[in-house]
């Protein structure tokens, strides 16, 4: 446990102040993720509806909550209790129920697009041509906030294949922002994993969603 409070402190203190640490948590136990919150992590991001709900139970608000995974729309009405950000909406039959959900519970929910950046057919995220379409349809929803965009990058980590995703991804994020379309904040750019995070900051991320970094490889 001291490994990860020491590995979170360690990415805390190597981080930009305006760069936001992700811890990724998935298939942790709640220990180890109370672990990254006393090395000050700030947000944890939860691929798993069920499975955030315990670790939201124990850990409560003592930090913020961004889901990262691919949400279904059976889980929504849910996952709009329990997090702070969505940062996967791919459809706008998504961002549709993500709105009605928040309608009825009196809330906004800041979203951000996902985008498959490196084009791999099983992969979840929105083609990048298609960004600017789903980014204008957010716009006219009033419960849904669009923030920004996420994306995974290539499933191979190859450098040179993240590079030119995340440098895509960029120029999308530049591409809607200069759009100004009301109810949209283009704030928020989250790129980059444990072996990927210093090059999507080259490439302009200031959220990473970093986990083998900070609990090391999961057995
Ligand atoms: C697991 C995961 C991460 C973190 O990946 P690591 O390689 O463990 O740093 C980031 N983003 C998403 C969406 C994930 O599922």
């Amino acid at each position: 446990m001291e490994a990860i409070t020491e590995n979170t402190r360690r990415l805390l203190r190597e981080l930009p102040a305006d760069v936001l640490l992700v811890v990724a948590g998935k298939g942790h136990a709640v220990e180890e993720l109370v672990a990254a919150t006393e090395g000050c992590a700030q947000v944890i991001g939860e691929n798993y509806v069920q499975e955030a709900e315990r670790a939201i139970t124990a850990l409560g608000q003592r930090v913020r909550w961004h889901f990262i995974g691919h949400l279904q729309k059976n889980k929504v009405k849910r996952a709009i209790e329990l997090f702070d950000m969505i940062e996967t909406v791919d459809s706008a039959e998504l961002a549709a129920e993500i709105d009605r959900r928040c309608a009825q519970a009196g809330k906004i929910m800041p979203v951000l697009i996902e985008i498959n950046s490196a084009r791999e057919p099983k992969k979840s995220g929105v083609m990048p041509e298609e960004a600017v379409e789903l980014a204008r349809v957010i716009s006219t929803l009033p419960h849904v906030r669009l923030m920004g965009l996420m994306t995974m990058g290539p499933a191979s980590g190859e450098p040179a294949a993240c590079s030119a995703a995340f440098a895509l991804t960029r120029s999308v994020f530049d591409q809607i922002a200069t759009l100004k379309l009301t109810n949209v904040e283009m704030k928020c750019l989250s790129m980059g994993m444990t072996d990927s995070y210093k090059q999507a900051m080259e490439a302009g991320a200031n959220i990473v969603r970093i986990g083998r970094g900070i609990f090391g490889v999961r057995p």
